[in-house]
């Protein structure tokens, strides 16, 4: 399928095509990645400035900052400390009473303004005796025929960069606007434009009534009542999504249409043994995704299915089953977690299941290959299951490092998915001969979000939790409180439960920093916890030592775990049923729900309690919702909320897409419609 041609719009042209704009302006303008003439049209305002109404000098506040107008009466520069350090100040009077503006160490802004200047300036009150702003952003008022642009309307204030002035750059756009406008077209899966630029905000849940694309921009920098600038950002941000499903929708097309499912549906003939002798039945929500699961897996194209269920919603089962189906029809699956321990965990578990099915289980992790394979690598150059059967590897991401084929892969499952990355999942679509493909995570991904980063996928949720759960409470605690808490948790691990000691980890790797910190606060939970015993866990313990511990701590024969953020993600030992969490306001909400859901995953009651010294309100607001809900989706929203989409997804691979209008946190209602869009105008073709 050839690409749709596209003819180059002006739009496209380079800036410096452009009157007025010489070497200099250019690299200024693209200091602020405007290189196009596009780019210079969606350069968006950092505020407005209404300049048809002024705060008069006399009412200006403290408080809040404010825009004034008035004409310079007295200027001067001051010079101390031997002339290294300056004062500039001008004084304004606006006819209500008098302004002292300053600058610092900025001598020469004596260049740029003179007594009998007209000026706006913009900002709080520093001193209200005499009354003083430091630093307050500024513009001289200039007759002329330019004059209109700049004042007695609403004024775009722009981002700058040094030596580009304010008052050039909103000329420029301005102009710039007047020629180009008719050019703006809507985008290729445009929306149906509505006519006027006065359009009434759209009606909740109905069909936004929207500004044409060139309205918008005319909107979003000249706007002729502030209300316009959320509109125009709204039809921007919808362009923006647009766009962005276009390209995900279409990957997903071309991939369906190169792509040819194997067949996986199964025939029940191992699933059945294998659910009589789980020992409990799967819930509504599991089934009703295994059905969906089922549908992908005996379709016409492979799948692509993400799967979300809040921590110990029961996902492991559900890509067991999942397996089972590709392994019934006599193809091979892989299965691939973020961590060692995961692997290993999974492994285990697998192992129990599958065995006694028939269903070889093999393990594939960085440090640890089986001596199977270790034997047969050394005879064939690539992995040779070709001759045994049909079996579920499993592993962590070294299992698909180059050289590692498997025969007959009809499943690729991935565990914990955000740890993974979009483009690590990318990689694995294009290996071998496009297996279907069951993407699982815990981190309740917004909706906005899964939108946005999954909008390849099709999307799965398991809403029900199993049954037979003891509640999770929640408790926020001081340091000071510490010596009451050690002896609440002793006197749980004297009934015979465990318990969890997490302290976080500011990086995503453990750093030596954090490992010192972590081994020396083993002496003091061992001391605390006597006579207990406590095992560590961190990133850098070796491998062996980790398989140990963790077996250790499965076995009870170490009553506590201190441990890095490291449990994280699926650890599962339904006995620990009390996590202490340190320093608990450097963690992100989410993680701390992923952390918190390693425990309640018995028939006792269990308890979380962070340990918080923050004496910032923010902090114990944030921790306040952990003490409030258990439901991951309102956690993960409101962690979006307050830390936005990168902190939410870790820093390191958030994948996002950055956006100039769109966000977020608020858009889900143009992320739903251009997707909706999107895809009606691929069904039309
Ligand atoms: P997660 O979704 O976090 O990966 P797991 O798959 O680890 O959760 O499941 C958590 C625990 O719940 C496991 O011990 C698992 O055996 C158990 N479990 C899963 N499904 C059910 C069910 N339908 N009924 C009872 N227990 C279940
Ligand atoms: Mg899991």
């Amino acid at each position: 399928m050839a690409p749709p041609e596209i003819k180059a719009s002006p739009l496209a042209a380079p800036v410096s095509s452009l009157w007025g704009v010489g070497g200099e302006r250019a690299a200024q303008l693209a200091r602020l990645d405007i290189h196009t003439i596009e780019d210079l049209l969606l350069h968006r305002p950092r505020r407005y400035e209404d300049r048809r109404h002024f705060r008069a000098i006399a009412e200006l506040s403290r408080d809040e900052p404010g825009t004034a107008r008035g004409t310079i009466v007295a200027q001067g520069l001051k010079r101390f400390r031997g002339g290294n350090k300056s004062v500039f100040e001008f004084v304004l009077d606006d006819g209500t009473a008098r302004l002292h503006c300053r600058w610092w160490n900025l001598p020469f802004m004596e260049k740029y303004f003179a007594v009998g200047d007209e000026v706006f300036v913009f900002g709080k009150l520093a001193e209200a005796k005499p009354r003083t702003m430091d630093h307050p952003e500024t513009e001289v008022i200039e007759g002329g025929e330019e004059s209109f642009i700049h004042i007695n309307r609403i004024a775009p204030v722009y981002p700058l960069t040094e030596g580009l002035p304010q008052r050039w750059l909103r000329g420029f756009i301005w102009r710039t606007l007047e020629r180009f406008e008719s050019q703006i077209a809507e985008p290729a899966f445009g929306v149906p434009p509505s006519g006027g630029s006065r359009v009434a905000a759209p009606p909740k849940g109905g069909t936004p009534n929207l500004p044409t694309r060139a309205n918008a921009v005319r909107m979003i920098h000249f706007p002729e009542e502030l209300a316009d600038v959320e509109i125009a950002r709204r039809r921007l941000a919808l362009d923006e999504f647009i766009a962005l499903q276009s390209a995900m929708q279409l990957r997903r097309k071309n991939f369906e249409a190169r792509s040819r499912a194997l067949p996986c549906g199964g025939n029940n003939r191992l699933m059945k043994p294998f659910l009589a002798q789980l020992g409990f039945k799967l819930t509504g929500a599991q089934t009703n995704v295994l059905r969906e699961i089922r549908a992908d897996m005996g379709g016409a194209h492979p799948m692509r299915r993400l799967l979300q269920g809040d921590v110990g919603s029961g996902k492991t089962v559900v890509a067991a089953c999942t397996a089972l189906m590709a392994l019934e029809n006599g193809f091979n699956a892989a299965l691939m977690a973020p961590t060692e321990i995961l692997a290993e965990q999974h492994f285990r578990n697998f192992q129990k299941w599958f065995e006694p099915l028939g269903v070889k289980v093999e393990l594939q992790t960085g440090s640890h290959r089986s001596r199977e394979q270790e034997a047969r690598s050394k005879t064939r150059p690539t992995n040779s299951l070709l001759l045994a059967p049909c079996s579920l590897t499993i592993g962590t991401h070294a299992l698909f490092t180059a050289g590692f084929d498997l025969p007959k892969l009809g499943l690729v499952i991935i565990d914990e998915q955000h740890k993974f990355g979009v483009a690590q999942r990318e990689q694995l679509v294009r290996k071998g001969n496009y297996p279907h493909l069951l993407v699982m995570t815990a981190t309740p991904i917004p909706r906005t979000l899964g939108l946005t980063l999954y909008g390849d996928l099709d999307v799965s949720v398991i809403d029900e939790m199993p049954g037979g759960r003891g509640r999770v409470k929640t408790f926020i605690r001081t340091a000071e409180k510490l010596p009451k808490v050690w002896e609440f948790i002793r006197g749980k691990l004297a009934a015979g439960r465990q318990a969890y000691v997490v302290y976080p980890r500011v990086e995503e790797q453990d750093t030596a920093n954090d490992i010192k910190a972590v081994t020396k606060e083993l002496e003091n939970v061992q001391r605390a916890l006597a006579p207990f015993r406590v095992g560590l866990l961190h990133g850098r313990v070796k491998s062996a030592e980790k398989e140990s511990v963790m077996a250790a701590f499965r076995a009870n024969q170490i009553q506590a775990l201190v441990a890095t953020a490291l449990i994280e993600v699926g650890v599962d030992v339904p006995n620990a049923t009390v996590m202490l969490i340190e320093n608990a306001e450097r963690f992100g909400l989410a993680q701390l729900h992923q952390l918190r859901g390693r425990i309640g995953r018995g028939a006792h009651e269990s308890q979380c309690i962070l340990i918080s010294g923050a004496k910032n309100e923010d902090a114990r607001q944030r921790l306040k919702i952990m003490e409030e809900t258990n439901d991951g989706f309102k956690i993960a929203e409101a962690d979006l909320k307050l830390r936005g989409p990168g902190e939410l997804l870790g820093r390191q691979q958030s994948g996002l897409p950055a956006f100039r209008f769109g966000n977020l946190v608020d858009d889900l209602d143009l992320i739903r419609q251009a997707r909706e869009l999107v895809a009606r105008n691929f069904d039309r073709k």
